[in-house]
């Protein structure tokens, strides 16, 4: 009776044993893992992200985003540095030729003035001084000297020689010259260059003292 029990029993169990496939996987008790927070688990570790953006960084450990706006920005750089520098020089060549225009512009206006005061002085040399001037006095005794016939306009005591002497020299300085439509602004101690300007305009008498230099005219 007893073994008539043990044969009867035992057969069942075995059947199931059989039955259940090896590969599936063992059954978990509890809730079912709800994706969201064991996945994002497994991200955050697996992949670093970028501290900006959040991005996931590539096996480099560089961001995607990041680094295209750091070439986006080089670029940009890089063009600014070029409109920069066009500008700059256009700049420098406006200012060039703006203060040659301006220069140039004073100069041809001296020249006009220059050739008013010579037309009205009778094309004599014309010289502006000032009494406390020591180079005038120079420049007198010069022409002096030399027999040079001159019109001298003191703008001391002169309101309408100073307001000549402007037209000629910005500076206002003394002695400045009219010889012809040429302005020449002071004198050296011989008095070279003055010379050599009355003598381009032969407004200088042959020199009887002077030496062998006179020979060419
Ligand atoms: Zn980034």
């Amino acid at each position: 009776m007893v073994r008539m029990l043990d044969v009867t029993t035992t057969p069942a169990p075995l059947a199931m044993e059989v039955d259940r496939p090896a590969s599936k996987p063992p059954q978990m008790w509890g809730p079912p893992p709800s994706g969201g927070a064991q996945l994002h688990h497994v991200d955050i570790q697996r992949f670093r992200r970028c501290h900006r953006d959040g991005l996931a960084l590539d096996a480099f450990g560089n961001c995607e985003r990041c680094d295209f706006l750091k070439a986006e920005k080089a670029l940009r750089d890089t063009r600014n540095a070029k409109l920069g520098m066009v500008v700059g020089a256009v700049a420098l060549v406006v200012l060039v030729l703006g203060g040659w225009w301006w220069s140039g512009r004073q100069e041809r206006a001296a020249k006009v003035a220059a050739a008013q005061i010579a037309a009205v002085n009778e094309n004599k040399l014309v010289i502006y001084t000032m009494q406390s001037c020591g180079a005038c006095r120079l420049a007198r005794a010069h022409l002096e000297k030399r027999g040079i016939p001159f019109v001298e306009r003191a703008i001391d005591q002169d309101p309408s020689a100073f307001a000549e002497l402007e037209k000629l020299n910005p500076d206002r300085s003394v002695p400045t010259f009219v010889i012809g439509d040429e302005v020449m602004i002071g004198i050296d101690p011989a008095g070279i260059l003055l010379d050599q300007a009355l003598a381009k305009r032969g407004m200088l008498p042959a020199p009887a003292s002077a030496p062998s230099s006179a020979s060419t005219e």
